[in-house]
């Protein structure tokens, strides 16, 4: 799915591009090849074992064009548990995440995996230990099998059916009259917004990654669909760390951590609890319900 981003990005921008004009899209290919590619350092080593802690260490990113994405971040995450970032649009938080698994390159400072800095890793070890799940979930126009299958090639039926179990996509599944073996479409079109999520988190289960990265998303699902999403992702985050981009209150409550992030650093961290009683930008947030944008 990772890997899937990012021809995917580039599509996004060059749709942006065209809706622009020529000069957009001049400008779009421009800023695609000043972006260095990333590739393993030399002496790159298999990412050693751990369980899962992330830690970001005073880090700096400025995109291509200039635009800074990050200003000096840092926080831990520590193994297993749950941290949220939240904060206003344009913070930083879904460009942390992105840094994570190396899709794009800190300028200063480290991302370290169990003690490790991600730059001195494989990208094929680094990426295996990290799920991703964004907020436009992609599904490829095959079986809900080979859907689920891609978290881990060679998995048996049995085992792409127990994380269909866990990642509550089990019954609708059974209930669609060629079960596993049902085309969804193009981009997954056949099934709805929640049936597609779950799919997602279903291939996530599989992988069993360490770290789990999630972009909260911000449009409704029916009432139904949220409460399954939010039943597997309780499956899902159990025994791994996670780090979540969070619009929901009740996910924010949830957390271990709670990272409020304005300019691209870290402005406030702690517990929903005490980030309350500090009342700071994340009690803004809350109080004026911005989380839900
Ligand atoms: P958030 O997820 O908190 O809304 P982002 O990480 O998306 O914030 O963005 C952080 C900053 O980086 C913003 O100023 C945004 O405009 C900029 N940015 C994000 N993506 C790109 C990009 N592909 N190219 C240039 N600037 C970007
Ligand atoms: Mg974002």
């Amino acid at each position: 799915l990772l890997i899937a981003s990012r021809p995917l990005r580039a599509l996004g921008n060059l749709n942006a591009a065209l809706q622009e004009g020529l000069a957009g899209l001049v400008r779009c290919f421009a800023v695609a090849d000043e972006r260095p590619r990333i590739v393993d350092a030399p002496g790159a080593v298999t990412l050693p074992p751990g369980h899962g802690e992330v830690a970001f260490e005073d880090v700096y990113f400025a995109y291509p064009d200039g635009r800074a994405g990050l200003r000096g971040l840092s926080f831990v995450a520590r193994p297993g548990l749950t941290v949220a970032l939240v904060g206003p649009s344009g913070a930083g938080k879904s460009t942390a995440l992105a840094l994570i698994p190396r899709l794009h390159e800190a300028t200063a400072g480290a991302i370290r995996i169990d003690g490790a800095d991600v730059r001195a890793v494989t990208l094929a070890s680094l990426r295996d230990a990290i799920a991703y799940v964004g907020q436009d979930t992609l599904l490829f126009d095959d079986t809900i099998a080979a859907n689920i299958r891609m978290g881990r090639p060679g998995a048996t039926d049995a085992e792409v059916a127990q994380a269909a179990r866990a990642a509550a996509a089990a019954d609708f599944i059974a209930a669609l009259p060629q079960g596993y073996d049902t085309i969804v479409g193009p981009g997954g079109g056949r099934l709805s917004g929640g049936q597609r999520q779950r799919v997602t988190l279903a291939r996530a289960l599989l992988r069993n990654p360490r770290i789990l990265l999630l972009d909260e998303a911000t449009s409704a699902l029916d009432a139904e669909s949220e409460a399954l999403v939010q039943q597997a992702l309780i499956e899902l985050r159990k025994g791994r760390t996670t780090i979540v981009v969070a619009h929901r209150l009740s996910t924010v409550r949830d957390a271990d951590l709670v990272v409020a992030m304005a300019d691209g650093r870290a402005v406030e961290q702690g517990t929903h609890a005490e980030l309350m009683e500090r009342d700071g930008l994340y009690s803004r947030l809350v109080k004026t319900q911005s989380l839900l944008q």
